[in-house]
């Protein structure tokens, strides 16, 4: 059985928060016809404390290098880059050696994790989004066709070549009250069981954002039963934090970290940056569908949702 075939049937999807099936993804690359290809690693990694790609790279670092190796086998005339935030670039520099893998330091920060970011970064161009299409898979890195994936899926990929993959993921969870960490659990398991497996259920009432980092969903309690999807990102809160205190980290993290390329994500991050300052809402939600409807990218389209739900679920109720 070749990878492709190996990756469907394991049914790894891609750990960067998209969850597209790998293989099609390693399949459309392969399918395309060029002289040259590229594969690029993502470990930007930017998102508000989220460390999981770190965790894997301090521990794991062969396992993420031959999961890129195996893509240079499986793609002709492939040449591959790693693209790190610079804490992880400075683990890794001196312990990379293959001639066809290129570490570049990354200066994309949460944007970063966007594959058209990485490109731009990586072609000298400014750390902002592309339009799609044409996707990355025809016209990607110097307008070649790209494969990439993050630090996680070549983690697995590697797994599933060596035929030692079991339906596993990484769990990062955080909090002030409790201990937190970065965990390998299974795949597919609910935020009560992952909170108590890793022993991070607190005993004093609290809720979770749970999903994507900053723009990940709120759940209470009573939602706790459903699967935990996206990022694999768990941020555990108590009742006795500060909910307008936790918006103004996340907008002030959004504020400075969106590109400034359109109107909307630029003076509407702004705008909740300021509303929940002065702790007034009024008005919050029209910014919320502007952003959602008219942002250019993700990052825009996203924001709105960990705000919402906190207000919804928390502060309203
Ligand atoms: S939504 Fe617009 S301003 Fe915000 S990060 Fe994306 S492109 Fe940049």
């Amino acid at each position: 059985m070749n990878i492709i075939e190996k990756l469907k049937k394991a049914e790894l999807k891609g750990r960067g928060g998209a969850g597209f099936p790998t293989y099609l993804k390693w399949e459309s690359v392969l399918k395309e016809k060029s002289d040259l290809k590229y594969i690029i690693c993502n470990a930007a990694e930017g998102e508000l404390d989220l460390k999981k790609d770190k965790y894997i790279l301090e521990n794991y670092l062969d396992e993420v290098l031959n999961g890129i190796k195996i893509a240079l086998e499986t793609i002709d005339n492939s040449l591959a880059y790693i693209y790190l935030n610079k804490e992880y670039y400075s683990l890794i520099k001196d312990k990379v050696r293959d001639p066809k893998i290129t570490l570049i330091q990354e200066e994309g920060g949460y944007i970063g994790g966007e594959e058209t970011v990485a490109i731009n970064v990586i072609e000298g161009k400014n750390p902002e989004p592309r339009k799609r299409p044409p996707f990355v898979s025809q016209k990607g890195l110097f307008q070649k066709p790209t494969l990439v994936n993050n630090v996680e899926t070549f983690y697995y990929v590697s797994k599933i070549e060596k035929g030692e993959y079991e339906q596993e993921r990484f769990y990062m969870l955080v909090g002030e009250s409790i201990k937190g960490g970065v965990y390998e659990l299974k795949e597919k398991m609910t935020i009560r069981e992952i909170l108590k497996e890793t022993n991070n259920y607190p005993k004093e009432p609290f809720y979770v954002q749970a999903g994507g980092g900053v723009c990940g969903e709120i759940f209470l309690e009573e939602e706790f039963d459903q699967e935990i999807i996206g990022e694999g990102f768990i941020r555990v809160i108590t009742y006795n934090e500060d909910p307008f205190k936790i918006m103004e980290r996340w907008a002030e993290f959004l504020n400075s970290q969106n590109c400034d390329k359109c109107t909307p994500c630029r003076e509407g991050i702004y705008r909740i940056l300021e509303m929940v300052k002065n702790r007034n809402l009024k008005g919050i939600e029209e910014i919320f569908l502007a952003l959602e409807k008219t942002s250019f990218c993700a990052l825009g389209r996203g924001a709105p949702t960990s705000f919402r739900s906190l207000i919804n679920k928390v502060i309203l109720k």
